[in-house]
């Protein structure tokens, strides 16, 4: 039983504590609602006793007015039953949801917080399923298992007191249904934890072949293996299927044996509480409200068994929860950190040496191995290229993705960084926003490290143009605010008409107001550009970071980039990816990387000059875009 069990890292007390805290700011509601199952709880046990009232007092000995009294209390207290019952269920939920909001809020709150490493070891896909499923079975727990589980065991315990008040050995004699009853509920547990869980894989593996197919549609398409994906998906849905029917088959059994054993327990309380009913020594109401006792006897009993194992899954995932919550982002604001004024834009990096982390599958500093159902970790066999560069550096020992790096950068002055995929360009970048920080070296902004300032006024600095993605699900003027929050209208149009892209933007249909969808992939490369150049212009920052598009655009769409890049870079210190020569020839300084090192630097006429490695990456690759 022991290796089905989801292991739990924590000790259970100390998750369920923490959980607790969840919930702390609605005790009042929870008093309340435990009083009232308490009622509730109450009035379903001395329904019974009223019944058998009415038997023995009203219709045994002919008073009419005895057996109107107990009728009538016996509706009295089921309609304080009902009554209570919905109240109960009512704030049940309340409480339930408003937990999980505050707990799903903490997780992306969290989310923002921690650093792009945590994101370089953790899936997207893991990271949402904290505050979706995860967050569902515990609100389902909070909601539904805890009251239950505590209302059940007072209604048991109830029941078994009174019916050894009114019998007890008939009480006892009814008890010997107990053991099968238990033996039947401890073998199902153990069955059914093994292929429930079963069940939540083969689900999971469904969504995440779903995810990689609709995320590589382009791919699946392209390649034109369409089929070979129905079939994948086929074959996964019927694993599904077959892994629910085998725990369905479970409880086709478990559910109607339960009934078996119960009706065997009704079957005696009849027979033997019959004959002592007509030997004179038990009385009709008695032998009746025993039955009914008994009715209620096996509810709770399943509910009980069936709960443990939302109790468990609640563990687990409110386990999970909390170690997202626990995680501590590796790179913060030192507590003397300053907020650094507008800077003038001189950038030096001394000495930098880095790496990243190790993304090894046991080395998870989170501590989130173990804590995926195993769904997950066959996810990225196909999927985006990202995907595949992941799965590279999971084998590959952990190097210096830069090292020694020296680089001063005036005020203003524009560096185009060139060179081979992989070289380090985009690390180096990622460095000076300081969303990793070097092992080794430092990295000064204005003369002062930036490890001294806070992030946000660090990074409030600069503005980043990503290569194509960075486009929100939103409007084109949503899209160009994120640039800056309170930029008016007019502003954002201005900003737009300096970049060049106004005509364009005003002749869609929707102007503006014009929905980018997701990705931006109803722009052109070129279009998604100038939108993120007018949105960094926005923004008015000193420093620029741009990643150039790789992808070539037409002659007129180039025109324009490289005037509305102008007009972006200007008075600004600028560090550009560059793809393009016509970036590369305006540039200050061309620093050419290889392998983490800078090897030349120099402007395009000196590294021509040189004959050196720009000479060579020119004559072969980036000739080339002067032609087009
Ligand atoms: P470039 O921008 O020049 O193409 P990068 O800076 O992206 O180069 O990558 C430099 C090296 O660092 C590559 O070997 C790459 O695989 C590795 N790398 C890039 N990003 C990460 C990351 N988030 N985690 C681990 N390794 C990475």
């Amino acid at each position: 039983m022991s290796d089905d069990k989801p292991k739990l890292e924590r000790p259970i007390f100390e998750t369920l504590t923490r959980l607790l805290d969840f919930i702390k700011p609605y005790r009042r509601r929870v008093s309340g609602v435990v009083f009232l199952m308490l009622i509730t709880s109450s009035a379903q046990l001395l329904a019974p006793t009223l019944v058998r009232q009415a038997i023995n007092r009203g219709m045994e000995q002919r008073d009419s007015s005895a057996l109107m009294l107990y009728s009538g209390l016996f509706l009295g207290v089921t309609i304080v039953e009902v009554v209570g019952l919905r109240i109960q269920l009512f704030n049940m939920i309340w409480i339930g949801q408003n937990a999980i909001m505050s707990v799903r809020e903490q997780l992306f709150h969290k989310y923002l917080d921690l650093d792009l490493a945590y994101y370089d070891r953790n899936r997207v896909g893991d990271l949402m399923a904290r505050v979706t499923e995860d967050s569902n079975s515990l609100q389902n727990f909070i909601t539904w298992a805890v009251v239950n589980t505590i209302s059940n065991s007072f209604t048991l315990v109830g029941i078994i007191i009174l019916m050894l008040v009114f019998d007890w050995s008939l009480a006892l004699l009814t008890f010997t249904i107990l053991p099968p009853m238990i033996v039947l509920t401890w073998w199902w547990r153990r069955q059914s934890a093994v292929r429930y869980r079963a069940v939540r894989e083969a689900v999971g593996v469904v969504s995440a072949t779903l995810q990689e197919s609709l995320a590589g549609m382009r791919i699946v398409q392209a390649f034109v293996r369409e089929f070979r994906e129905q079939a994948r998906f086929r074959d996964v849905t019927t694993n599904e299927i077959t892994a629910s029917l085998r725990a369905d088959k479970l409880a086709s059994i478990f559910l109607p044996g339960i009934d078996l054993i119960s009706q065997i327990g009704i079957a005696i309380v009849i027979g033997v509480g019959g004959l002592r009913v007509l030997n004179g020594d038990l009385t009709t109401g008695t032998l009746v409200a025993f039955l009914m006792y008994l009715n209620m006897f096996f509810d709770p009993i399943r509910d009980l068994a069936m709960r443990l194992d939302q109790f468990q899954e609640a563990a687990a995932a409110g386990e999970r929860i909390l170690n997202v919550l626990d995680t501590q982002p590796s790179i913060v604001d030192r507590p003397d950190a300053v907020e650094m004024t507008r800077a003038r834009g001189a950038v030096e990096m001394r000495n930098v040496t880095f790496r990243y982390e190790s993304t090894g599958a046991g080395g998870n500093g989170s501590g989130q191995s173990g804590a995926s159902d195993g769904a997950g970790d066959d996810v990225s066999e196909v999927g985006e290229p990202e995907d595949v560069l992941q799965d590279v550096d999971l084998v590959v020992e952990p190097e210096d993705v830069l090292q020694d790096v020296d680089l001063v950068v005036e005020p203003g002055q524009m560096v185009a960084l060139v060179g081979h995929t992989g070289a380090g360009k985009s690390t180096l970048v990622r460095l000076l926003g300081r969303f990793y920080e070097p092992q080794v070296g430092q990295i000064l902004l204005d003369g002062t490290d930036i490890t001294t300032v806070t992030m946000q006024s660090l990074r409030d600095q600069m503005a980043w143009v990503p290569q194509d993605t960075g486009l929100f699900a939103t409007t084109i003027r949503e899209n160009l605010r994120y640039g800056r929050l309170d930029a008016t209208d007019d502003e954002i149009e201005a900003a737009a008409k300096e970049t060049g892209v106004h005509e364009f933007i005003a002749a869609l249909p929707k102007g503006y107001d014009t929905d980018v969808e997701e990705g931006g992939s109803r722009l052109s490369t070129g279009q998604r550009q100038l939108i993120s150049f007018t949105r960094a212009l926005l923004a008015d920052p000193v420093m620029i970071i741009l990643d150039e598009a790789t992808s070539s655009v037409d002659t007129v769409t180039e025109l324009q980039m490289q005037a509305a890049l102008g007009k972006l870079l200007r008075g600004r210190t600028s560090f550009v990816i560059a793809h393009r020569l016509s970036t590369i020839v305006r540039a200050d300084q061309v620093v050419v990387m290889d392998h983490g090192r800078i090897i030349e630097r120099g402007t395009h006429e000196d590294l021509l000059a040189a004959e050196g490695h720009y000479y060579h990456l020119y004559t072969t690759q980036l000739q080339g875009h002067l032609d087009e």
